[in-house]
């Protein structure tokens, strides 16, 4: 998605560890006009799957799959990362190692907002080894639901998350593959 591509390197700011940093646009500050054309593009994507409901996982992913699922007119749920009081009935739970934050932790969702043989879509802002889009899809697993695909907006394509997924059989659609980045002279290197 070249508009995603020349916002990345307009605005993207690279720091040492491998990390994309995009608060300008995505993951603090959001552009909606640009998740707008996201949404779009995710729907032309997966224009052939059917989508009974959008999964993606708290903060960085709500916004996205907001707007993306406002073109396949079907709810979101988020996983949410700690147990909170107000969540009651049963949950379903997957156990996630953060990239950026280097630690590990649970993420939940309540059964009742993922139902059996539904077809779910996945949808998120980064995808760098994997763990996040992985413990969303044991969580549609765990719901006897199936995961209709997987929808990324920056894919690291240096980490082999991409590569897991896709050897899982699992349909991965990311609109920006970054094959490298270097901090040094801030140059981001795209996937054709
Ligand atoms: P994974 O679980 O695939 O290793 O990492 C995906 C999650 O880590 C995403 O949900 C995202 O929040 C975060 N993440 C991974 N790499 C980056 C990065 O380079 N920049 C930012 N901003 N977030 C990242």
């Amino acid at each position: 998605m070249e508009l995603l591509k020349e916002r990345i390197r307009k605005d993207g700011v690279i720091k040492e560890g491998n990390v994309l940093k995009v608060d300008n646009f995505l993951n603090h500050q959001m552009d909606v006009e640009l998740f707008n054309e996201i949404g779009k593009e995710f729907k032309r994507r997966f224009a052939d799957v059917k989508v009974d409901r959008i999964l993606t996982i708290e903060a960085s992913g709500i916004g996205i799959a907001a707007i993306t699922a406002q073109y396949f007119h079907v709810p979101v749920v988020f996983a949410k990362k700690s147990q909170s009081i107000n969540l009651d009935g049963t949950m379903l739970s997957a156990q996630i190692e953060s990239f950026t934050h280097k630690r590990r932790y649970e993420v939940i969702v309540a059964s009742r907002f993922l139902n059996p043989g539904e077809n779910v879509l996945i949808i998120d802002d980064f995808l760098a080894n994997g763990c996040a889009a992985l413990g969303l899809c044991e969580i549609v697993e765990a719901a006897h639901a199936n995961v209709a695909g997987i929808g990324i907006v920056i894919e690291k394509g240096f980490q082999h998350g991409g590569k897991l997924l896709r050897d899982k059989g699992l349909r991965v659609e990311s609109l920006a593959i970054v094959d490298g980045m270097d901090a040094a002279t801030q140059t981001v290197q795209f996937r054709e």
